[in-house]
């Protein structure tokens, strides 16, 4: 038995299918998860000592890779600083300022402990703001976990193929109205019929929980128009998109501007941060400025809030997001030729080092189009892949993510590995 094997096992006894997050077992691909033992620039260390090029970066979190150095001083000079206070610090002030200046149309915001807590708090004062209760969610978007969420949402529900949540009381549930993603049509009808109804529209500007979808030129334009029509607001839910698909993220790169934005992931660089922000007279409603309550005990923590700062500054270096966009080009464009060597149809794309592929000729537009890749292929390609040294996100429904430690060299060995595993995975 490996080791990674007998901490799996143990861990099935203490923790629910012995993770911490439901897609981090591989129940869509089979075989036992490793467990990590370190990890530095693009690569994991397992319990065993094999080595992985990993294309899961926490899930999106590390568009620097592993323990970068610049974010481990800052982890470190701020830990030695005491690690919470229960009081304000200037860090907070210093990275709202940042995400402000990178995303004009978060005039304020509010940092949180994940990307979960930031929507469902953006969720409350969209229908404190509205005096409105329902919302539209688009089918295959995963929003985290809170309660309005969990109907029709992507990630590890999609995965494991789990109808709408248990636990969710059906009167909440009710409250949540779902269309396909890239359907205008869909949604103008919607808001001709209930329009009045709608406090928000949430969205993933471009779909990374589902696989990786891009929206059709004028899809957002269209959702812009008509919230602005109806009176509903606009959430961009940039926890995954935030400072990964442009230094200002999806809206900078789609040019719309949302009301709210749900933030996560890189803007605390790998520690447990969320933030949600938009236009200041929505934001000035938030207790204690207004009466939508919402609180943290550890929210806008020092050793967090250091380890966003020292990471978005990473990121302003010249040329950072068009190198990562080139080499995620690279990659995408290395497994579409490997695929049309085997003969094996695939649809993959990428906006910035945010990227996907699943195995159907496509188009996919949507979650329905997602769900008619082969997923037993993707499984076996998986495990081909892992066998290869390189860890691609246990699931078909799951984006990709480079991050700027991966080398032009990596990216041309991952293709190669890519390539040949794509072989077994047919022979398999
Ligand atoms: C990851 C993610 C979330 C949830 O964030 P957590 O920090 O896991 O709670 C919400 N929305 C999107 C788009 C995400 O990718």
């Amino acid at each position: 038995m490996s080791r990674s094997e007998e901490l799996f096992e143990r861990a099935k006894s203490v923790l629910p299918g012995g993770v911490n997050s439901p897609v981090r077992a591989f129940r869509a691909v089979g075989g036992t998860p490793f467990f990590v033992a370190g990890a530095k620039g693009a690569r994991l260390i397992d319990a065993d000592g094999k080595s992985y090029l990993d294309y899961v970066c926490s899930w999106g979190p590390l568009i620097l890779g592993h323990a970068h150095p610049a974010v481990l001083d800052a982890i470190r000079a701020a830990a030695e600083r005491g690690w919470t206070y229960g009081a304000p610090c200037e860090a907070e002030v210093e990275l709202a300022e940042l995400v402000r200046c990178r995303m004009p149309a978060v005039e304020m915001v509010r940092f949180v402990n994940s990307g979960t807590e930031a929507t469902m708090a953006a969720v409350r004062l969209a229908r404190a703001a509205t005096r409105r209760d329902a919302v539209l969610k688009f089918e295959g978007c995963y929003h985290g976990h809170a309660d309005s969420f969990l109907v029709k949402a992507g990630s590890g529900v999609a995965t494991l193929g789990l109808p709408d949540s248990p636990g969710v009381p059906a009167a909440l549930a009710g409250l949540t109205v779902t269309l396909p993603f890239n359907d205008g049509a869909a949604v103008e009808a919607l808001f001709q019929r209930r329009g009045d109804t709608l406090a928000a529209v949430i969205v993933e500007p471009y779909v990374g929980n589902c696989g990786f979808i891009a929206p059709e030129p004028g899809f957002h334009a269209a959702l812009r128009g008509l919230c602005d029509q109806h009176g509903a607001l606009l959430i961009f839910d940039e926890v995954m998109t935030g400072f990964r698909v442009a230094a200002g993220g999806a809206q900078e790169r789609l040019r719309v501007r949302p009301d709210l934005t749900t933030l996560g992931k890189i803007v605390g660089g790998g520690m447990p941060v969320g933030a949600y922000g938009g236009r200041a007279d929505l934001m000035r409603l938030v207790a204690p400025e207004g009466p939508v309550y919402q609180a943290g005990t550890l929210a806008g923590n020092p050793v967090a809030m250091a380890a966003g700062l020292a990471t978005l500054r990473q990121t302003e270096r010249p040329g950072f997001y068009e190198t990562l966009e080139r080499r995620t080009a690279r990659l995408v464009a290395g497994i579409g030729d490997a695929a049309r060597r085997h003969a094996v149809p695939m649809t993959a794309g990428h906006a910035g080092s945010l990227w996907g592929s699943y195995f159907t000729a496509g188009p996919v537009r949507n979650f329905a189009e997602a769900k008619r890749s082969d997923t037993a292929l993707f499984a076996r390609w998986h495990r081909a892949a892992l066998g290869r040294g390189v860890f691609l996100a246990p699931s078909a429904f799951e984006a990709g993510f480079v991050s700027s430690a991966h080398t032009d060299a990596d990216i041309d060995y991952t293709i190669a590995q890519l390539d040949a595993a794509l072989g077994e995975a047919l022979a398999d």
